[in-house]
């Protein structure tokens, strides 16, 4: 596939998948945008938006958010970046019903959606990657603290900023996202496995293998 093809891809994964990591070298490679749910939740809370406010209680406990709320966001954010170009959905579809809305709203566009990635891995391994995780409050640096520690503990190494975790990653709220993932996503992968679109990754390597596997699956198309 040349560079500067449409490319219209979902991945899906578990919290901790490594989606994100994997959407934003996609992004950069492909020069398409990176539609993050979750990002543009957490986003419309920080900013106290009437999105964020409906949003604020479900994102905290682990719960998925309204459909209603989250259709309306993606179709706003598609029509903010030109959808017509390609993108790379992340987070988006959890359920059934959001995978089925999705092809709505591409159909009314003349768009077709090119590919769907699963991502799997070990749950074990994917726990540790969420309660681990922490990001510098001020330069945006990423760490885990089983995986990639840094050299004081909760200091950032590149400017000593304080390091935080995100509030949804304690285990408590982890383990909710990962069954609230179970029981909605099973009927979304079978409904790509019927389309002919679903493919399947191996999650458990590191992210550069991970992203080497998506970009053969690309290349192919
Ligand atoms: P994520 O960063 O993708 O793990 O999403 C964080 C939280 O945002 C989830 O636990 C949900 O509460 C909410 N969320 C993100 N995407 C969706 C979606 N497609 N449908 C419903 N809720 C979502």
């Amino acid at each position: 596939m040349k560079q500067e093809a449409n490319l219209r891809l979902i991945l899906l994964g578990l919290p901790g998948s490594g989606k994100g990591t994997q959407a934003d070298s996609l992004k950069k490679k492909y020069n398409i945008p990176h539609i993050s749910t979750g990002n543009l939740l957490r986003e419309a809370i920080s900013k106290n938006t009437p999105l964020g406010k409906q949003a604020e209680s479900y994102v905290q406990s682990g719960e998925l958010v309204p459909d209603s709320l989250i259709i309306n966001l993606v179709k706003e954010e598609m029509t903010r970046n030109h959808g017509a170009r390609g993108f790379i959905l992340d987070g988006f579809p959890r359920n059934l019903a959001q995978a089925e809305k999705l092809d709505i709203m591409l159909k009314e566009l003349n768009l077709e959606l090119s590919l769907a990635i699963e991502i799997k891995l070990n749950e074990e391994i994917l726990i540790k990657r969420l309660t681990g995780r922490r990001t510098c409050s001020k330069c945006g640096a990423l760490y885990n603290i089983y995986f990639n520690p840094p050299q004081v503990s909760d200091i950032c190494d590149v400017c000593q900023g304080k390091l935080s975790r995100r509030e949804d990653d304690n285990v408590q709220v982890v383990n909710n996202r990962i069954k609230v993932y179970w029981s909605n996503i099973s009927p979304v992968i079978d409904y790509y496995q019927k389309n002919g679109i679903l493919h399947i990754i191996d999650g458990n390597q590191e992210a550069p293998g991970v992203f080497a596997d998506i970009s053969q699956i690309i290349e192919r198309l």
